[in-house]
């Protein structure tokens, strides 16, 4: 009902029984809120998905998507609160992630990895954040701890977990995707440092996750993403150890029990080959 609240002259005709028009003057807004625990939100649609912690003192994101984005994201918090966005803490620095910084970064502190601004200045991304952390950072406001881990390297080598220890949940940023998982070689990304991420991930007290891209993780869900890992990693090994030339990489590492590798029709696990492929191969040398 969001869209008919907002912007929609309703018109309800009154006839023998009582018929509603819903007339809209534009498209509806792609990004919705939804609750995930008491005072957690997570905003979804295009873009990464956006944690949204509320607390007494002002609200702590996590992710802001992209630029053309932040309207929108400050009208999904206002249906839930009436606090204002103090914090924002970066999970890395993709644009779809972190480029919504340019709206917030004047009126609330941005927060990420050393290496996550480090990649954002490389990539000429706007607004990056003016607070890191090397390990292990945290928000306390409101009663509240909102703690920030970076585990190592993974989809990229500034990736942060962001734990809300009081309602057992993480946001795993990319680390975690509801599709496949993108390894960001380019900007240090690691297959073989992210399983041992993922390890530290199920290593903190949680139960829901929200991941990068796609619907809520249950713990479960988690294990199984690692669980996928160890496999195409096995996988692509045995293809190595065959003789696999790392032009037929694509086609080969296609496997109908490995979902990723049939995302999209193998395109998404595609994205990360050939540096998979190298990565796997170096290791065996
Ligand atoms: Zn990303």
């Amino acid at each position: 009902m969001r869209g008919i609240s907002r912007s929609g002259v309703l018109v309800a005709l009154v006839a023998a029984s009582a018929i509603a028009i819903v007339v809209t003057g534009q498209e509806p807004d792609p990004l919705s809120v939804t609750a995930v625990k008491d005072g957690l939100y997570y905003i979804n649609g295009v873009g990464g998905n956006v944690g949204v912690r509320v607390t007494d003192a002002g609200v702590v994101l996590v992710d802001d998507k992209f630029p053309r984005n932040v309207d929108a994201i400050r009208a999904r918090v206002a249906e839930v609160t009436n606090q204002p966005i103090r914090y924002v803490i970066n999970t890395h620095h993709h644009g779809d992630h972190a480029g919504g910084n340019v709206g917030f970064i004047d009126t609330a502190d941005v927060i990420a990895h050393e290496n996550a601004r480090k990649n954002m200045i490389r990539n000429e991304q706007e607004a990056p954040p003016r607070i890191v952390y090397t390990d292990q950072t945290a928000v306390h406001l409101g009663g509240v701890e909102v703690r920030a881990h970076h585990l190592g390297r993974g989809h990229t080598n500034g990736d942060s977990v962001v734990y809300f220890p009081d309602l057992r949940t993480v946001h795993g940023g990319d680390l975690l995707h509801g599709t496949a998982p993108f390894i960001d070689y380019a900007n240090g990304g690691s297959s073989q440092e992210w399983l041992g991420v993922l390890d530290g991930i199920l290593a903190l007290d949680f139960d829901t996750a929200i991941p990068g891209h796609g619907g809520l993780m249950t713990r479960a869900d988690v294990e199984a993403f690692r669980d996928q890992f160890v496999a195409v990693r096995t996988r692509m090994r045995e293809l190595i150890d065959g003789g696999l030339a790392k032009e037929d990489a694509p086609a080969r590492i296609v496997t109908p029990e490995l979902s990723w590798t049939t995302a999209e029709n193998g395109l998404f696990m595609r994205r990360s080959i050939p540096g998979f492929y190298d990565e796997i191969a170096a290791e065996g040398q």
